[in-house]
């Protein structure tokens, strides 16, 4: 996550949650998707801090071409 995207106050899954943002990944080849933060905390807990954490991005996959790791962007639902 580019930190000039991040709103300061927001540091794990619940945070994000709990204040109504969404992440979403774009991927290399220009697709973009929502990801699902009830499926996120399950995977990784709600104290997940998702910022510079590489796990994260290993974990996904994008859905149109299948490559690992895009770019991730914290936005207000
Ligand atoms: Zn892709």
């Amino acid at each position: 996550v580019e930190d000039r995207l991040r709103p300061k106050h927001l540091e794990t899954l619940a945070d994000l949650k709990s204040a109504g943002y969404r992440l979403y990944g774009y991927c290399y080849c220009g697709h973009s998707q929502s990801l699902d933060l009830d499926v996120l905390i399950k995977r990784f807990g709600s104290d997940y801090a998702f910022i510079g954490e590489k796990r994260t991005l290993r974990a996904l996959r994008c859905s149109t071409c299948g490559r690992l790791a895009g770019q991730i962007t914290v936005k207000p639902r």
